[in-house]
């Protein structure tokens, strides 16, 4: 939804798992905001460097300059205060500090849009996301396609073993999964079936 208003401040946040057109949507307001000839602004965490360290990129390749912030209060250090419009991505990564950045500069008066993951890779809300859907005037669920089955995916499944909360990468490490096929923690190595020795039921007849 695109807000429409006079020039109050506002919230908006884009939430799902990856794959799910986050950055894209991000990037599609954000350009749409540049042809209204709004002064834009774009941060992303240092810790999500997986493609270029000074712009924000989609899975898709659609790609837009960023400023790379190491933690949420530098959003305000880096602040040009004429800057109108704010686009965040990847918000997850900036823990609970986002809370009253975004609340300050909406209520400064600035259109904050921000960009990130809503749960973690065991399906838990992924804070500070559920906070800031609270404080938001507009929410958006932007939902993945199942890499099992094809349906809407909400899950953000890890394919390698951690216990770590945060593992920044990309395709090969992660895969969007439906409610059905998630398997919140590491899957089963389903991967591993082809390298098992047939059993007595799988061989060949004997003659
Ligand atoms: P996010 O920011 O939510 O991780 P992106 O905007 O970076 O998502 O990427 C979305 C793009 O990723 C889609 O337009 C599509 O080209 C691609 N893509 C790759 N895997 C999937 C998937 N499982 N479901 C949907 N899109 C996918
Ligand atoms: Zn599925």
């Amino acid at each position: 939804m695109d807000l429409v208003t006079g020039n109050i401040g506002w919230i908006e946040v884009i939430c799902g798992p990856m794959f799910s057109g986050k950055s894209e949507e991000l990037i599609r307001r954000l350009r749409r905001a540049m042809i209204a000839r709004k002064r834009v602004q774009v941060f992303k965490p240092s810790l999500d460097d997986r493609y270029a360290r000074d712009e924000i990129v989609s899975h898709g390749e659609m790609r837009m300059p960023s400023e790379v912030i190491r933690g949420a209060a530098e959003i305000l250090d880096k602040l040009d205060w004429r800057t109108e419009v704010i686009g965040i991505d990847e918000a997850n990564f900036l823990g609970p500090g986002l809370i009253p950045v975004a609340s300050r500069l909406a209520d400064s008066g600035k259109q904050v849009i921000a960009a990130g993951l809503d749960t973690d890779y065991l399906g838990r809300p992924f804070a500070p996301i559920p906070e800031l859907l609270a404080l938001a005037e507009s929410i958006t669920k932007t939902l993945a396609i199942c890499m099992r089955c094809g349906n809407p995916a909400k899950h953000t499944q890890r394919l390698v073993a951690s216990d770590e909360l945060i593992v920044v990468g990309a395709a090969g490490m992660y895969e969007a999964r439906c409610r059905r096929c998630f398997e919140p923690g590491i899957p089963k190595q389903e991967m591993f079936d082809f390298a098992r020795p047939p059993s007595r039921g799988d061989a060949a007849p004997e003659t």
